[in-house]
């Protein structure tokens, strides 16, 4: 009897205090923070007070140091409330803080990851350039090693938190001609009239994941002392990069079933309300399929997004059920914010109706993470190969 689902009841307790504090503090703001397109600092507050920008970090530094599925609950039900502050959070619990906690020293540690864990400081990962996006070996952000320290000269663009970052862990080529075996990682801190740093560029205005900010940033021959470059060995950034991204991916997994659920759950209560032909629109056919598919589907995919969770957590290799558990659960969640848009005719093209803002939220998990051309790409490779 060893394949078994059912959750600790530490991690139900644990989903169910999230969901509470959800409900509290973002669900009656949903709309708002979607339609004032402004980092919500209050919120922020709220979150790193109840120690939730911790959850992956040692306990040392003031983290939670909690498990891995408990780490997908709290994606799962944070991205339930709004996706763009969702964003926002997880790029600091996560890919934010990733290698300064990995490679950073000491100091490093005590400066930049205690303060990040308290809400303090905001973190950012910096992959994204104008011509290098899906393709990391094409990145042509260098860094030149100097006396004591590197120079950083380059701009990347869509980076999440951007705008209000106060650090950043940037990839930079040691040589553009290396391509992926050029790549590392390093920490470089916002500029002030003490410290040389990067500086924000264009903040870029979203479809959706609105209040999440978003935008350029720019390195302008900055430099870092030897320590901050992030990792033992100069060239091994993609590797490094790749210790994160089975979680990265089932994140997102979580994300989308967020929306998916959401989605469809209003979707329910106004088909359940909408009369047509003299009876609620659920009473038709046509109408049910639509929720009888997302269930069938939603369902798989929550199942095996977290025996992705539970595979991480083991330490069980899983790149390509990972990417798997990615693309199913995003490609469900597009169909669910569809057909959602379909129920409530046209009523779903204004904003005071929410399956706009779901759909709208939905299409950043097909960027995140890979895009699907790439996984797909990837995996048909590996299949065919089997
Ligand atoms: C809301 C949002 C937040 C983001 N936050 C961050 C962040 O914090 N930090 C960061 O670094 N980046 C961030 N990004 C950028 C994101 O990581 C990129 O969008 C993603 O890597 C894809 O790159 P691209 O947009 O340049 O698309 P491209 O790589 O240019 O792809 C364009 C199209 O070509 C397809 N394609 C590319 N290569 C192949 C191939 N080999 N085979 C088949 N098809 C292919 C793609 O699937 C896509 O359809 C963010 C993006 C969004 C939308």
């Amino acid at each position: 009897m060893a394949l078994d689902f059912t959750l600790t009841e530490e991690q139900e307790f644990f989903r169910q205090t999230v969901r509470d504090t959800v409900n509290r503090l973002i669900m009656p703001k949903v709309a708002e923070l979607d339609e004032k397109e402004e980092f919500p600092w209050d919120l922020w507050k709220e979150f790193a007070g109840l120690g939730y920008l911790g959850l992956r970090h040692e306990e040392k530094y003031g983290g939670m140091a909690m498990d891995k599925v408990s780490q997908m609950i709290f994606y799962e039900e944070l991205a339930r409330g709004s996706c763009g502050f969702a964003m926002s959070v997880i790029m600091q619990i996560l890919m934010g803080t990733f290698f300064i906690a990995r490679f950073g020293n000491e100091d490093i540690k005590q400066r930049i990851l205690v303060p990040a864990i308290k809400g303090e400081k905001i973190g950012t990962i910096c992959f994204t350039e104008d011509q290098s996006g899906s393709d990391l070996g094409g990145t042509r952000t260098l860094a030149t090693k100097v006396d004591g320290g590197w120079r950083i000269n380059g701009r990347k663009q869509w980076i999440t938190n951007g705008p209000i970052a106060d650090f950043s862990t940037v990839m930079a080529t040691v040589d553009p001609k290396l391509g992926l075996k050029g790549l590392n990682f390093f920490l470089v801190e916002k500029k002030t009239p003490e410290r040389d740093g990067f500086a924000p560029g264009q903040r870029l205005h979203k479809l959706g994941s609105r209040c999440s900010v978003t935008g350029e940033l720019v390195y302008d021959n900055v430099f870092v002392p030897d320590e901050n470059f992030l990792g033992a060995e100069v060239g091994k950034g993609v590797q490094y990069a790749g210790e994160i991204l089975n979680e990265v991916r089932v994140m997102t997994a979580m994300n989308a079933l967020a929306i998916a659920k959401g989605a469809m759950d209003d979707a329910k209560q106004y088909a359940n309300n909408r009369i047509a032909f003299g009876n609620p629109i659920s009473k038709y056919q046509l109408i049910r399929e639509k929720f009888a598919k997302f269930w069938a589907w939603y369902e798989a995919s929550w199942t095996y997004a977290y025996k992705c969770a539970w595979m991480i957590q083991n330490q069980v290799p899983c790149i390509n059920e990972c990417m798997l558990a990615k693309y199913h659960a995003t490609e469900m969640c597009m169909y669910a914010v569809e057909e959602a848009m379909r129920i409530y005719g046209g009523n779903a093209f204004c904003s005071e109706y929410p399956p706009q803002r779901y759909w709208r939220d939905a299409k950043f998990l097909l960027y995140g993470g890979g895009t699907h051309e790439v996984l797909c790409d990837y995996l048909g490779r590996i299949y065919l190969k089997d």
